[in-house]
């Protein structure tokens, strides 16, 4: 009898086809199917090695019946009506107990619901977050999984064989029914927004405000990826900013286009914040600053008719380096409050210190400080953000009076800087104990009776002001 596989993967795209070598690079045997056949039997050839390992299938049929039963099959296809046809196509082959695996980037309601619908005809389903690119994908992403226990419980020994590590631990973890593997990785691309909006804040600091070329910019990131900055995105500004262009010769940074795309993820992330209220304005400034990326011709005349603001005063680089730093704990902290709240909501089970270590390698976010990030969230009160946690209150206190220079000189150049300063208002506004929602609750009751709450009568409600009757 030939021998069966361990797991199947359908989708031999950028990620597919290096997840399937990581698989098999960790000594399992993988059964692999893609719609187009030839980019499997291409996928087989080029798999050097490896080839042994791989069981290369054309038709649906020939792909269950060689796997292990219970099979468990990871759809590597995009979000959306592909996920969705890809288990009708399949489920004529499925047996129940089978595991189903979604490693595309769906939306995390898809995923509860796909798990619900499977669950009914006794099929398992992780809904499952990955974060690395095909780097990661190939030497070891990190990975967030969603969906029943049975399911993690059959689909482990594998995911964890292939998923990056930090100090010898697997960067892959359940955290809850449903859609949350997909939620944590929504959110992670939420923060990733951020932190990249606030590195190209920074680098446009240094660019128009310092007249400095992108080689310098590279130093300078460089330089910062060797202390508390040291993170992937760090990392790769240096290299971007060092990178010539091939075919001009010039700082690659310069020629390219000031548009930056996106899929879908930080808006999604943004949309979910609004609707559980939970703040999150690092990440709605970095959504909008993508947005406004793309209106080139409306910035290109707004700079002819307001031109002339101002110019940036002296901002040392380590300023600019304690500003990115406070910033981005800031960011991340949003971040967590945003899953601290879902996971409340949704009834998972995602202790956030969980979170913040599947985070520490293979994803895009990664940075040495989510290992301090994990232990202080081990630590926190539920409901407390982050940056309450004492070891990151005093990294704050040290650091924000380096984001609020950065900001206000910034802001006094006219050179924008949305992400930064969105962090450092919430953070003011967490700070300030006697707000000035009294002032809205008054002109509330004022126009159309409201009502509002006094600090002499706590507990009760519903009183009015002495105007005469409300407008609408
Ligand atoms: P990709 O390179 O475009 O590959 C897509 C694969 O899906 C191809 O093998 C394609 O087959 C197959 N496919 C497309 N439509 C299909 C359909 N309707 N039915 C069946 N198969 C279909 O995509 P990718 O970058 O590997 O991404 C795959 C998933 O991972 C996406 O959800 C993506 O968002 C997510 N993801 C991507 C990254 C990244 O960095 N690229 C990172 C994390 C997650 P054909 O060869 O027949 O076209």
């Amino acid at each position: 009898m030939t021998e069966t596989s361990r797991i199947g993967l359908i989708g031999l795209g950028t990620m597919g086809a290096n997840l399937a070598l990581n698989i098999a690079e960790a000594g399992h045997r993988i059964a692999v199917f893609n719609r187009t056949a030839e980019k499997t039997r291409a996928f087989h050839a080029g798999a050097g090695d490896l080839a042994p390992r791989i069981v290369p299938t054309e038709t649906l049929e020939a792909f269950t019946a060689a796997l292990e039963v219970p099979r468990t099959i990871l759809l590597m296809v995009p979000a959306g009506s592909a996920v969705d046809d890809q288990i009708a196509a399949l489920a004529p082959y499925l047996s129940p107990g089978d595991i189903l695996i979604d490693g595309g980037n769906s939306d995390w309601q898809d995923s509860r619901d796909r798990a619900a619908a499977l669950a009914a005809k006794g099929l398992l389903f992780l809904g499952l977050g990955v974060s690395g690119g095909a780097e990661g994908a190939r030497h070891g992403p990190s990975l967030m999984a969603g969906g029943a226990r049975e399911a993690w419980q059959g689909a482990e020994p594998v995911l964890a064989s292939i998923a990056a590590r930090f100090d010898g631990v697997p960067c892959a973890a359940l955290f809850g029914e449903g859609g949350a593997g997909h939620y944590v990785k929504t959110v992670h691309n939420g923060i990733e927004y951020a932190d990249m909006q606030m590195i190209a804040e920074v680098y446009g600091l240094m660019r128009d405000g310092q007249g400095r070329d992108a080689a310098g910019i590279a130093e300078v990131f460089a330089h910062w990826n060797k202390g508390p900055l040291e993170s992937y995105l760090v990392e790769i500004a240096a290299e971007v900013a060092a990178t010539a262009d091939p075919g001009t010769g010039r700082p690659l940074l310069d020629v390219i286009a000031d548009r930056a795309g996106q899929k879908g993820t930080g808006r999604w992330t943004v949309i979910d914040a609004q609707r559980r209220a939970a703040p999150l304005p690092a990440v709605e400034a970095a959504v909008t600053a993508r947005v406004l990326s793309g209106e080139a011709a409306l910035r290109a005349e707004g700079q002819k008719l307001f031109a002339g603001e101002g110019r940036l005063g002296p901002l040392e680089d380590d300023a600019l380096a304690s500003a990115l730093l406070a910033g981005k704990v800031l960011a991340y902290s949003q971040g967590f409050t945003l899953l601290e709240r879902a996971r409340q909501e949704e009834g998972w089970s995602m202790p956030l210190d969980d979170v913040a270590r599947t985070w520490r390698a293979g994803c895009i976010i990664r940075w040495r400080m989510l290992d301090d990030m994990a232990g202080a969230l081990a630590q926190a009160k539920p409901g407390k953000p982050l940056a309450f946690a004492p070891a990151f209150a005093e990294l704050l206190s040290e650091h924000v009076p380096a984001l609020r220079k950065v900001v206000s000189t910034a802001t006094l150049a006219g050179l924008p800087v949305p992400a930064l300063s969105a962090a450092l208002q919430h953070f003011d506004q967490l700070r300030q104990a006697r707000g000035t929602a009294n002032m809205i609750q008054g002109l509330r009751d004022r126009f159309g009776r409201h009502g509002f709450e006094r600090l002499d009568r706590p507990g009760e409600s519903g009183f009015h002001g002495p105007w005469a009757d409300g407008e609408d």
